[in-house]
């Protein structure tokens, strides 16, 4: 059975999810962007070059989230892109950008 959110925040540059086996992560903006799975995106090889000309991954936001179900999300874009849809097992699955550090409460086993 895939995990549920049990509750999903909006900070300034991610999302932070509890999940209810217990889990805890934070997406962030950039990489629920790169990693959109909508149809357009997908046929993109870089979905960032979709944004829209006067913005950047900087100033990039989500503005709303939406409940899909009892299986996804939908993500509302600062610059209107909302066609993606994030299912739990998606974001399961997703791996932290190289970039991103690991929070130091990923140490317990
Ligand atoms: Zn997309």
């Amino acid at each position: 059975m895939t995990p549920q959110p049990t509750q999903i925040k909006r900070l300034p540059d991610a999302i932070d999810v509890q999940w209810n086996d217990g889990h805890h992560r934070v997406y962030s903006y950039q990489l629920l962007r790169q990693e959109c799975p909508c149809a357009r995106c997908k046929s993109d090889k870089n979905p960032l070059r979709l944004l829209s000309a006067d913005s950047s991954v900087k100033n990039l936001t989500i503005v709303d989230i939406q409940l899909v179900g009892r299986y996804a999300i939908r993500l509302i874009w600062n610059d209107g892109h909302k066609t993606g849809i994030y299912t739990f097992e998606f974001l399961r699955s997703l791996q932290p950008s190289p970039t991103e550090t690991t929070s130091p409460d990923n140490s317990f086993d």
